[in-house]
């Protein structure tokens, strides 16, 4: 079905039939403003974030409900990431001539079904068109109580480093379908990550983290911000980086440097923090239940300098730290 006979505000109008009621929301779709009530004593977090065709996805790879997973995915991260909980979003799109209305239908589709698994609510957005370039940007907005939120700029010397999940696996899947694969455990790592909400919420929750980032941009860069916000360094033990069992028996058959590339590989999704020294049961404690492991993997001292470390302790180099866009 082509985009232009169903028409920017017929477009608006199939998606708005789709979204879920939530008694939050005051005013939804179809209005100038949405409006909803925030949770009595929390604090708004905002975040947003982009993806554009040819930078960030590549429709050979991927579907348009996997895009459209992803795409709400990233953003829970963010919210992850503070310690938050997720609550609305807005979604704006900008559609080249290319793009049916089936494949937009589709990409909403997966955005609503991972927003259901969350309990997220789609109250607008904007619709455009482009020229060439699918671009799809999400604004979410989560709460969290003020003295919870986490921020990167905590870290002290002593502390803790944590990752949850494993690492490396969504860089696996990007090399194995620049490769030729199409399915693997890791191509879906890359292709529909799963943002660590439910940790997050219950470390902030817990007062556990001085500072939390999700790992986007690759392990190496994302403890850097951290260090960089909190004036501190790190020691880092590579060899106690968590791996994934399909990871250890196939990166090495993919990419000449399996330990850079789950050091520097972007898009994991989990979840980065530090907790100081004498909370480390804690940790343990909060998380045994949960289906989602978590992994020491160093700690913070003084200074500005991020140190790696092999099991013996010898030194460790890395070309690059991870994926920048500039
Ligand atoms: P305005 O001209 O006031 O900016 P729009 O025509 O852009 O209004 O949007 C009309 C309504 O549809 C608004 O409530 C807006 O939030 C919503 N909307 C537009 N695009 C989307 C979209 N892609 N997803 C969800 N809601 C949308
Ligand atoms: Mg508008």
């Amino acid at each position: 079905m082509n985009l232009a006979e169903v028409g920017e505000f017929g477009l608006i109008g199939r998606i708005a039939r789709r979204v879920r009621p939530d008694a939050a929301v005051l005013i939804g779709i179809g209005d100038d403003a949405a409006s909803v009530l925030p949770t009595s004593g929390a604090a708004s977090l905002l975040t947003s974030d982009m993806l554009v065709e040819g930078i960030h996805f590549d429709l050979t790879y991927t579907d348009p409900v996997r895009l459209g997973r992803k795409t709400l995915s990233v953003n829970l991260s963010d919210i992850a990431a503070m310690g938050g909980d997720p609550r609305y979003f807005l979604m704006s799109l900008a559609i080249p001539p290319t793009i049916t209305a089936e494949f937009i239908e589709a990409v909403v589709d997966g955005m609503l079904e991972r927003a259901d698994q969350f309990g997220v609510t789609l109250i607008g957005g904007d619709t455009c068109s482009a020229r060439q370039d699918f671009t799809l940007s999400i604004t979410l907005l989560g709460e969290q109580l003020p003295g919870r939120v986490i921020g990167r700029g905590g870290a002290q010397p002593g502390d803790l480093v944590y990752v949850t999940g494993t690492v490396g696996d969504a860089a696996l899947g990007l090399c194995e379908l620049r490769s030729g694969l199409r399915q693997s455990p890791a191509i879906e790592r890359h292709l529909d990550p799963l943002p660590r909400v439910e940790v997050g919420r219950l470390l902030a929750e817990a007062g556990l983290p001085t500072a939390m980032i999700d790992v986007s941009d690759g392990l190496l860069a994302d403890l850097g911000h951290i260090l960089e916000c909190s004036g501190v360094g790190a020691e880092l033990a590579v060899d106690d980086l968590p791996l994934s069992g399909y990871f250890r028996e196939t990166a090495g058959t993919v990419h000449p440097a399996p330990r850079e590339l789950a050091m520097t590989g972007g898009e994991d999704y989990e979840l980065l923090f530090t907790v100081p020294l004498d909370r480390e049961m804690e940790v343990a404690s909060l998380l045994s239940g949960n289906a989602v492991s978590v992994t020491r993997i160093g700690h913070i001292v003084a200074g500005e300098t991020l140190h790696l470390h092999d099991r013996k302790g010898m030194p460790v180099t890395v070309s690059h730290r991870g994926y920048r866009h500039f």
